[in-house]
C-alpha cells in the first residue's frame, strides 16, 4: 500500500526523482539529499510502512530485506573498513519522514552518539 501524500512512497514508485543506488521488487536505496557522510544512503521499503515500531506481523522479513540491501550497498560503495546502519524512531529519535528507512553511513570514522 502506498500513501499518496508520502514523499518516500513517490520516490519508491519512481514518481519523484532521486539518486537511486539500487532498486529491487520491494525496496529501493537512494542517496540522502543532505548527506552526513561520504556515503549516506537511505534504504526503504516500497510499501508505506510508517516506522520500525509499526511493522505489521511478519515484519521481520521486511527488516531482513532492508538490512540485506544495505549490506549490498555497503559492498558496492567499498565500505570494507566499516559502516553504520541507523533507524530513527519518533520525534525524539530524530525521525523527520514518516516512512520506514535505514540510513547507511560510511566513508568516515563514526563517533558516538550517531550524528
Ligand atoms: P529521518 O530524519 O526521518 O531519519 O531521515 C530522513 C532523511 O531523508 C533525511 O536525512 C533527509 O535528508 C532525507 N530526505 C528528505 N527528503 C528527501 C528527498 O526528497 N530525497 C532524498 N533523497 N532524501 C530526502
Ligand atoms: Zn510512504
Amino acid at each position: 500500500m502506498l500513501d499518496p501524500e508520502c514523499i518516500f512512497c513517490k520516490i519508491g514508485a519512481g514518481e519523484i526523482q532521486a539518486d537511486v543506488v539500487s532498486s529491487v521488487e520491494h525496496a529501493v536505496a537512494i542517496r540522502d539529499l543532505n548527506p552526513q557522510a561520504p556515503t549516506h544512503v537511505l534504504v526503504l521499503p516500497k510499501d508505506h510502512i510508517r516506522a520500525l515500531a509499526e511493522l505489521p506481523n511478519g515484519g521481520d522479513r521486511t527488516v531482513a530485506e532492508l538490512v540485506d540491501r544495505a549490506a549490498e550497498v555497503a559492498a558496492t560503495e567499498d565500505l570494507q573498513d566499516g559502516w553504520r546502519l541507523v533507524a530513527n524512531v519518533g520525534p525524539a529519535g530524530g525521525r523527520t519522514v514518516d516512512h520506514l528507512h535505514l540510513h547507511l553511513l560510511g566513508g568516515r570514522p563514526m563517533g558516538v552518539p550517531a550524528r
